[in-house]
Parts: structure tokens; C-alpha cells; sequence
């Protein structure tokens, strides 16, 4: 016993020495993918960690400003809470270190599929590691510099104090205190060319001379372009990736990845009523569901994206079986479709989505990252996310005909034109509830739903409804006892495999 508890230690020292030499700073530029082997179940958790991670990032950048305690805080609860490295002293977190680097790679690998997964990791990963420059003291600072390579020369006492009037002059917020306190460091013009633009820097010879407070332009222009690079060759070398049939799928989901309930087990099941159904959309469903409603109600008719996407959420939201055949053949009979070719073709799909025919999997609704980043809406479509795929003018029109006021449209317009489709569709939610903060980070339609019912009820209705969860988008019967912190799993190959089954089913116009 003794002598397996000494060899383990042994392992455990000889592992933590390897680990230390391999992660030397709690920060990385993310340079050299990982070698090492690891489990599915650990890949699988790391990356939607990181996920998660970037999800508050991307959060927490639109509502604060990144300087302010509140988003420090914030940020670092969550690396905390999450088992990243969180702060910039800890010395002994090389397993946080270790999963920082291999989350890092994975989601690489998830986002680089298209231009728009691109830009968004880009933008959480830069704010990521400009909050954790930022945190680190100057001595790991200057160690973490030269550990990217980008070991600036800095300049000597007697020359800060021979260019010190220069100095102060053009370093704004400066005073020849400050100046004297500060590390000054030598920089060739190409590395400073964003200082140099904003007239923040004082150039001579060719050179800039960056106080240690802006270095984290620099080294965010040196991380943006790398990882721009990086990410366009790791897009080129997919196809062989993807030809793993256990990585596919994993990293199919991740991209349109949901980390919260899947609402796939309903309590509210059977709670609500088909008559109750216009008046929940104008108050409680999210602008994609209200408009996939309205056109339903209008032409009697939906396109298959638009009954995939609707259809799932109605089920989401508590429809029974029954319930759903009767809504959408009710709404059929009275557009182009007969009751027959209902009964033969739509019926059938209908069973199917819940499990009732074919393979019998159980479809979960669409996330938002899924209605967001896949199957786009074309010409006599309305599903998709109006945030992401309306014209900004037509929705303006669609917001000022649901009353939003028009102080609240700009607001939403502009985070739109940010691409932070989901934070415009919590600023919509704010407005029409008439709250300050939404308090919570909406991911998904049927939680947007579950939240305003929650509100309007006062908390006492359908709060917690959803008790089973996870993150893909439909759920074999085997998988209906996975937890609340299941991550997409292998199995989802299988299912996969089955959703492009429905959609099938539902091709038929
Ligand atoms: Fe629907 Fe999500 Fe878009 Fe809101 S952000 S409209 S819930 S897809």
C-alpha cells in the first residue's frame, strides 16, 4: 500500500514537473496545440466550460465597461468557479493552466468553421486574454512577454529622464510622477501603429516608446493576428478532422452549442392550452417564435425550417402530442392543405418530432446558437433569428410595430450591428418587460419563454419547470438520465444522424 502511494506520488511529482516546464506562465499565446492524449469525457467538458467561459465574456463586455470593477469581479468569479487560471499570482495551477491550453485548441477547432464563428471567438478570446494581461503585476508581465517573444527593450533611467517633458506630453493621463514610476519600453513603429494612430505615444527615430499600462494594445494586435491566422489554417485542415466520425458530431454541437437545459422534460407539459397560445406569443415568446406565430396564423402555412423551429419549441414549451396535432392541423385545413394529406404526410413528422415514430428520439427545441449560425432564411422563410437575419429597416418596423419604444429600438439596433444577436434579443426582452436587467444570459428561446412566464406570474408559475438538461439538440430515450451539467456527448453522433431524418420528413412544403 505504502509503496503504490509512493510510486503514485512519484507519478504526481514527475507529472507536475512536466507540467511546469510545459505551461512556465499562467497566460498563452496559444501557440503549439497540445500532444497529449485525453478522454472524450474530458474533451467534452473543457470545451463547454470554455464555452461558457467566453459566453460571460462576451456578456459582460457589452454591459460594462472592461475596466470597471464589476466586470473584473464578475470575470473572475467565473474563471474561478470554472477552473481556469484566475488570477495572476497563482503559481500552483498548472491543471488550470493545462485545460486553459487544450480548451483553447478545441473550440479553435469548433470555430473555425465559418467566417462569423470566427469573428466571435476572436472577439471573446481577445477580450479574454486582455483581461488576464491586464490583472498579471509587472513582473509577470515582462516575464510573459518574453515568454511570447515579444521582449521589448526598455529603456534606461538616464534616457526615461533625458525624454521624461516628451514623455509626460504624450502619454494622456500622465504626470512626470507617473512617468517616472512607469517602465518605458522601446518599440519598433510597426508593433505600435494603433498607439501611433490614436496620438498616444511618443515617437522618435522610428521608434515608440510605450509606458508598460499600453503594452496590451500591442500585445493584442500580436494575439489578433495570430490567432486570425491560426484560425483560417486549423479552417483548411477540417475536412480530415471531420472525417473522425467521434469528433464530428462533438464539434457540430459545440458550435451551436447551448450550455444550459436542453428543455427537453417538461413539468408544465399538457399545462397549456391551445386557446392560451395567442396571447403567450405576443407576451412571452422571444420575436422569432412571435413572428414564426404570426406567419402561421396569417398564410396557414409554414415552410419546413419554420415548422422544425416552431414546432420544437411549442413542444418545449409544454404542448402535448395531441395538442400539437390538433394546433398545426387546425391552422393546415384552413390554408391549402386537406385534412387527409395532413393526416398522411405533416401528422406523421409531428409524431415523429416526438419521438413517437421512426427511432423514436426525443427532439429537444433549437438553441439560439443553432437558429443563429444555421439553415438561413430564404425568400418565403420566417424562421431564423430576426436579430441575425432582418434586414435592420424591416426590423425597426417589425420592433415598432410590437410598441418597443424608440429609444430602446436604437439600442437594439446597435447591438445588432455589434453582431451581439442574442444581447439585443435580452435588450428586447428588458424593454418588454419593462425591467432594468434581465438578469440572466439567454441562450435559448424556450428559456426566454420560461423567464417571462416566471416574471409576469410573479415567480410562482412554471418556475424551474424544466428539470432535465444538457446541451444538444435532441436526446435519445436512453439519454433521459443525463444531469444538469451534461455536456454534448458522443451518443449525439447517433442523433444526429436522426434530426437530419426529420428534417427530412419535414422537407415537403
Ligand atoms: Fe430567438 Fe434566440 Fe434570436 Fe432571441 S436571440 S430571437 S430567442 S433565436
Amino acid at each position: 500500500m505504502e509503496f503504490s502511494s509512493g510510486r503514485a506520488r512519484l507519478k504526481l511529482a514527475r507529472q507536475s514537473g512536466a507540467r511546469r516546464e510545459q505551461y512556465p506562465h499562467s497566460l498563452q499565446f496559444y501557440r503549439e496545440p497540445p500532444t497529449e492524449n485525453i478522454s472524450l469525457a474530458e474533451f467534452e467538458s473543457f470545451a463547454v466550460d470554455r464555452l461558457r467561459l467566453l459566453k460571460v465574456v462576451e456578456n459582460l463586455g457589452v454591459s460594462y465597461v472592461r475596466t470597471s470593477e464589476f466586470y473584473k469581479t464578475k470575470l473572475e468569479a467565473e474563471l474561478r468557479k470554472l477552473k481556469f487560471p484566475y488570477k495572476a499570482l497563482a503559481e500552483e495551477d498548472y491543471e488550470a493552466r493545462r485545460k486553459d491550453h487544450i480548451s483553447h485548441f478545441i473550440l479553435r477547432l469548433a470555430y473555425c468553421q465559418s467566417e462569423e464563428l470566427r469573428r466571435w471567438f476572436l472577439q471573446q478570446e481577445m477580450d479574454l486574454l486582455r483581461y488576464r494581461f491586464n490583472e498579471l503585476t509587472d513582473v509577470l508581465r515582462q516575464k510573459f512577454l518574453e515568454h511570447v517573444n515579444l521582449s521589448f527593450e526598455a529603456i534606461s533611467e538616464d534616457v526615461k529622464n533625458e525624454l521624461a517633458d516628451e514623455l509626460c506630453a504624450s502619454t494622456p493621463g500622465f504626470t512626470m510622477t507617473k512617468v517616472r514610476e512607469q517602465t518605458y519600453y522601446k518599440v519598433g513603429l510597426v508593433d505600435a501603429v494603433d498607439l501611433f494612430r490614436a496620438r498616444r505615444v511618443f515617437i522618435k527615430d522610428g521608434f515608440a516608446y510605450v509606458p508598460l499600462k499600453d503594452i496590451d494594445a500591442i500585445v493584442l494586435s500580436n494575439y489578433r493576428a495570430s490567432l486570425s491566422k491560426a484560425l483560417a489554417m486549423t479552417a483548411r485542415s477540417l475536412p480530415s478532422i471531420q472525417s473522425d466520425e467521434r469528433l464530428r458530431p462533438l464539434l457540430n454541437h459545440l458550435s451551436h452549442s447551448y450550455v444550459g437545459p436542453d428543455y427537453s422534460v417538461q413539468k408544465n407539459t399538457g399545462k397549456i392550452s391551445l386557446e392560451q397560445i395567442d396571447a403567450l406569443s405576443a407576451k412571452s415568446f422571444p420575436l422569432c417564435m412571435r413572428q414564426l406565430h404570426k406567419a402561421l396564423r396569417d398564410n396557414h402555412h409554414l415552410r419546413h425550417g419554420g415548422r422544425m423551429q416552431y414546432g420544437l419549441f411549442l413542444k418545449g414549451i409544454g404542448l402535448t402530442l395531441e395538442q400539437a396535432l390538433e394546433f398545426w392541423k387546425k391552422e393546415f385545413i384552413r390554408g391549402k392543405v386537406d385534412a387527409d394529406k395532413f393526416d398522411k404526410g405533416y401528422a406523421y413528422s409531428i409524431r415523429h418530432s416526438y419521438g413517437k415514430e421512426g427511432r423514436r428520439t426525443d427532439y429537444t427545441p433549437y438553441s439560439c446558437m443553432k437558429i443563429i449560425t444555421s439553415n438561413p432564411p430564404s425568400q418565403g422563410d420566417y424562421h431564423g433569428c430576426p436579430f441575425r437575419h432582418c434586414d435592420p429597416e424591416l426590423l425597426k418596423q417589425k420592433l415598432q410595430s410590437y410598441k418597443t419604444p424608440s429609444s430602446g429600438i436604437s439600442q437594439i439596433l446597435e447591438l445588432v450591428k455589434g453582431m451581439h444577436f442574442q444581447l439585443a434579443c435580452q435588450k428586447y426582452f428588458e424593454l418588454t418587460h419593462e425591467v432594468d436587467d434581465i438578469g440572466f444570459s439567454l441562450n435559448h428561446p424556450n428559456q426566454y419563454f420560461t423567464e417571462s412566464q416566471r416574471l409576469l406570474s410573479g415567480g410562482r408559475e412554471l418556475k424551474k419547470e424544466l428539470g432535465n438538461s444538457g446541451s444538444s439538440q435532441q436526446k435519445s430515450h436512453s439519454q433521459e438520465s443525463m444531469t444538469s451539467s451534461s455536456a454534448p456527448t458522443a451518443s449525439n453522433t447517433a442523433a444526429d444522424a436522426e434530426l437530419e431524418g426529420l428534417e427530412a420528413y419535414f422537407t415537403e412544403d
